[in-house]
């Protein structure tokens, strides 16, 4: 919003305001969140990000959140030692269950929380007689961040860049915007963390390079590499492990010393161990040896016993790491790797992470720090003062860009207020088998529904090779020039035909206008998503269901007739719950199909592999990869 409104009034109140209130930015993490501020150096005078001390004299704030019913949450430090005694009251590691629904199977299996029913699948804890949802608790740590800023810094902090990881999903960015506009902040831009890491670093002040970011935090790992070309980067893989950090590493050890001490263990024991084996850990960074002491049991610990605890752990990071490095097609070819997160900090992951790419990783920033001094970085760029004559302020998309998916959504791959030059690039892949065309139709704005938006340009990709559904690979890229030119280009992969189209996405919008389009876009923002939601359902849902036709048809012969009228069974629930407006019906039946199916998939697997040689598409039926597959076939363009 900032950009337009300055577009539209280049008057006097905006700049005054840019002198007295503080743009920052903030790693909002799973386990510590940050806030940083780029001011002068008192050395050269020149801007230098730094992280703000914020709890307890530390830059890390604890990302947990514990509610009272005598007054407000309490955040960081101090909840955390409270969650003792409030375990089910105090939130930690919320950041896992943004912009997911209650319906989602990872929402229950992550977390020890109590759940109330939410309206349109929203996650809601019930903590100290009330009930809060994911993006509340993520506003208290934001809040919590911000009026800690502004006490150090003097002054309001009223903007923000927040970092998000490079995997997370519209949903799951949206939800984080949501937050920070709950916690009184204008999010200036969500901004990858492995790209904040990069900035931090100033790699964006080379001309161009491949980069990998490993950042190992409290509970994930995720692996990142960033391409530089023109001053920009380009996530070209991402990969890691959901389930996979520090905490890990904490039970290991915690392991060990229980195994030793050979009492009954119980979760107050286990806690002791946990928290003991965590700040030994942590100690043996700089040290050799250390004490530890768990309920009056004694011990010294190494660094070799560590690390012998640690090390399969460690390598569990290796695999995913050379699949991004794969996925991104660089081989031999990095320009560096950056380390980032509190769990790099051990010395056996620096070794491992050196061997693991070939190269020494850049880790003279500190790695805690590095994601929101990088945001901070951006927070300065995107509204440091500049001569009013200046043309950076115009240089954004003031509406998103995207193309029409299957069931009329909206796909954006340019976001609204995206600096431009910029380009991005997505892979389609086709809804049904055979099909060698794709309807390619542009739209502008900020709305879920092509019906809600402006049609900017179409254009029509012929000549796909006819594969089974889901094989074909489309990559349509969208690039958006320094005048705000657009072109869409669609190439499809494996005979490399491809079509493009030139736009100008301005032509004949005012400032009114696009004002208009946002305020309708803010405005539907509800209703858009529970359309969205069930137009994901049911495409989902009918995706399924003609694949099971399918390898019914194929495979039937697996199944005897008892084995077969359960899953007919449950097919039709799947056909009468399409027919429902609400999306959580179908998922259920979704779900059940996939539950009923299970068995019958497992011996199509079986029978798979030669048939997977021959084109088919068997892998359709692994269960576990079902949402997954499902999830890139809603993306489908446009049947034929
Ligand atoms: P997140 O990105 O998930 O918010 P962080 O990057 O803050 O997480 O990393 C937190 C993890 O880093 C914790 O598991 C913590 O124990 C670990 N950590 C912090 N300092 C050290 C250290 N000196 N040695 C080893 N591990 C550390
Ligand atoms: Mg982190």
């Amino acid at each position: 919003m900032a950009a337009l409104l300055e577009i539209a009034e280049p008057g006097q109140s905006q700049v005054k305001e840019a002198c007295v209130s503080a743009a920052v930015g903030i790693d909002l993490g799973t386990t510590n969140s940050l806030v940083a501020f780029v001011g002068p150096d008192p050395a050269s005078g020149a801007g230098k990000p730094l992280a703000l001390p914020v709890d307890e004299g530390s830059t890390l704030l604890p990302s947990v959140v514990s509610y009272r019913a005598d007054g407000p949450p309490i955040v960081g430090r101090e909840a955390r030692r409270r969650a003792a005694d409030a375990a089910r009251d105090t939130i930690a590691s919320v950041k896992r269950f943004m912009g997911r629904s209650s319906a989602d199977p990872e929402t229950k299996r992550l977390s020890p929380y109590r759940f109330a029913e939410g309206e349109s699948g929203t996650v809601r804890f019930e903590v100290a007689g009330r009930t809060v949802t994911p993006v509340e608790v993520s506003a208290e740590i934001l809040r919590t961040l911000k009026t800690r800023a502004e006490e150090r810094l003097g002054t309001p902090v009223r903007q923000a860049v927040i970092t998000v990881p490079a995997y997370f999903d519209d949903a799951q960015r949206q939800a984080t915007k949501e937050a920070g506009r709950l916690a009184g902040l204008e999010v200036l831009r969500l901004l990858n963390e492995p790209t904040a890491a990069a900035l931090a670093y100033g790699l964006d002040k080379r001309s161009e390079g491949t980069f990998a970011v490993y950042d190992l935090g409290g509970g994930t790992f995720d692996i990142s590499i960033l391409k530089l070309v023109e001053g920009l980067f380009e996530v070209k893989a991402v990969g890691g492990d959901s389930a996979l950090g520090g905490d890990d590493f904490d039970r290991a050890v915690a392991e060990v010393l229980l195994a030793e001490m050979g009492r009954e263990r119980d979760p107050r024991l286990v806690r002791q161990a946990i928290d003991a084996a965590r700040a030994a850990k942590e100690a043996l960074t700089a040290r050799d040896s250390v004490e530890v002491e768990i309920a009056g049991f004694h011990r010294t610990l190494t660094r070799a016993e560590l690390e012998a605890a640690m090390r399969p752990l460690i390598e569990r990071t290796g695999p995913a790491s050379r699949r991004a490095l794969k996925d991104a097609g660089v081989e031999g070819k990095l320009d560096g790797v950056i380390l980032v997160g509190g769990s790099t900090r051990v010395p056996a992951v620096r070794a491992y992470v050196r061997e693991l790419f070939g190269l020494p990783p850049l880790a003279d920033i500190d790695p805690d720090e590095v994601v929101a001094l990088g945001a901070a970085v951006q927070a300065d760029l995107l509204t440091a003062e500049k001569p009013q004559h200046d043309v950076l302020l115009l240089d954004v998309a003031p509406l998103s860009l995207g193309l029409e998916t299957m069931g009329g959504l909206v796909e954006k791959l340019i976001l609204r207020n995206t600096t431009i030059p910029t380009s991005a690039t997505q892979e389609f892949t086709t809804f049904a088998d055979g099909q060698t065309g794709m309807d390619i139709h542009v739209v502008q704005g900020e709305r879920e529904l092509v019906a809600d938006s402006r049609s900017l340009a179409r254009f029509r990709l012929s000549g796909i090779p006819a594969l089974p559904a889901g094989l074909a690979r489309v990559a349509v890229t969208f690039q958006v020039d320094a005048d705000g030119i657009l072109s869409v280009t669609a190439k499809e992969q494996l005979t490399g035909i491809s079509q493009s189209i030139t736009v100008k996405p301005s032509h004949g919008l005012t400032d009114e206008e696009i004002e208009r389009m946002l305020l309708a876009s803010l405005e539907h923002a509800e209703d858009d998503m529970a359309a969205r939601l069930l137009i994901d359902a049911r495409i989902e849902a009918q995706r399924i269901l003609r694949a099971a036709e399918h390898q019914l048809e194929s495979n039937g012969d697996l199944l005897d007739a008892e084995e077969r009228a359960p899953i007919e069974q449950a097919m039709q629930s799947l056909r009468a719950a399409m027919e429902s407006s609400d999306h959580r019906p179908i998922k259920d039946a979704i779900e059940r199909l996939d539950h009923d199916s299970a068995e019958f998939a497992k011996r199509v697997m079986d029978r798979g592999i030669e048939r997977a040689l021959k084109g088919h598409t068997a892998a359709e039926f692994e269960t576990g990869e079902m949402s997954e597959h499902a999830k890139k076939a809603y993306r489908a363009l446009k049947d034929e």
